[in-house]
């Protein structure tokens, strides 16, 4: 803050001693003294623009300021005023967006990432189990400044979505056997990419039940259809049970509806027919599947045992 010491009033009021307005000089001066030039070129403009004949000429006797550069600050007031300031003058290095900063930084992201996404490929919704205050701090280590509430929003644009993790609140205590069969999952990940072995995600959709029901949601129609009040499994005349398959090199999902309950042998049906319209196509001639269920879980097997229904069930 520039801080100069405030002028003294050279106007006639002050030379009298008696005058009210030589403690209001006083202040002005001793407050212009710790403007920087352009402000105390405004608050001189301010001034003057309020008296209505010689301001400038009596303001620079009060502040001592060149009268050209009280009329100045006076017109860039009036300017700024009606919107007309030279931007130059006003602008100030804006800061950079985080992007501008570290253009690489979704890059950077995707590799942290990388091992550690979970998600619903169906719906294309994502999660991580990292923390953004963990994934800050990694950055960090690498030479990124950027905080956690940045991270956020960014894995928001991403399209990743938050999620609390149950699991992780009922269980405050970090699980080293939890993180141990994640880095196991992402190590076999990376074998079988590698290989061009093909790796499915797999899970279950939300159950729907088959019959005369009332879902949420408004149709046009002129009658009331009458339905059920409430939705009993055992009133259904189905359940409808979708399964998604999600192929992770492919990058391509698959939905499978079942159509009685939700078993492993119904998960297994799906997956093998799966292998036996796509799979196979698309992998010719490897023999074995990553198969990633939810939570975590992976199963690592040759595709014949897939064959036998039920021998390898599905977490
Ligand atoms: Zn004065």
């Amino acid at each position: 803050m520039p801080s100069v010491a405030p002028h003294e009033c050279q106007c006639e009021h002050c030379q009298k001693t008696a005058d009210k307005r030589r403690e209001l000089h006083a202040q002005m001066n001793w407050f212009m003294s710790q403007l920087s030039k352009a402000q105390r070129r405004w608050y001189a403009g301010i001034e003057s623009n309020r008296i209505k004949r010689n301001g400038a000429r009596k303001i620079a006797r009060v502040t001592g300021l060149q009268e050209t550069t009280i009329r100045r600050g006076g017109k860039e007031v009036e300017n700024y005023a009606a919107g007309q300031l030279e931007k130059p003058h006003l602008r100030r290095p804006g800061r950079r967006t985080i992007k501008q900063r570290y253009p690489d930084i979704e890059v950077k992201l995707m590799e942290l990432l990388a091992d550690d996404i979970a998600g619903d490929p169906m719906s294309n919704k994502q999660w991580t189990r990292r923390s953004s205050r963990q994934l800050s701090k990694e950055l960090q280590e690498q030479g990124y400044r950027i905080n956690y509430h940045t991270i956020c929003r960014l894995l928001k644009r991403m399209g990743f979505s938050m999620r609390v993790n149950i699991k992780k609140r009922a269980s405050t205590t970090h699980s080293p056997s939890r993180d141990a069969q994640f880095e196991h999952i992402a190590a076999e990940r990376k074998e079988f990419l590698a290989a061009g072995l093909p790796i499915i995600s797999v899970d279950t959709k939300k159950k729907e039940l088959i019959g005369n029901f009332k879902v949420n949601g408004r149709s046009w129609c002129k009658e009331p259809i009458e339905v059920s009040d409430y939705s009993y499994a055992s009133m259904a005349e189905c359940i409808a049970v979708p399964y998604g398959i999600y192929d992770l090199a492919a990058n391509r999902g698959y939905m499978y509806v079942g159509i009685l309950v939700d078993t492993p042998e119904f998960a297994v049906t799906a997956i093998h027919k799966w292998w036996a319209d796509i799979g196979s196509i698309i992998y010719p001639g490897k023999n074995e599947l990553l198969i990633l269920a939810d939570g975590g879980g992976s199963k690592r097997g040759a595709l014949t045992c897939l064959e036998k229904t039920g021998t390898n069930t599905i977490e």
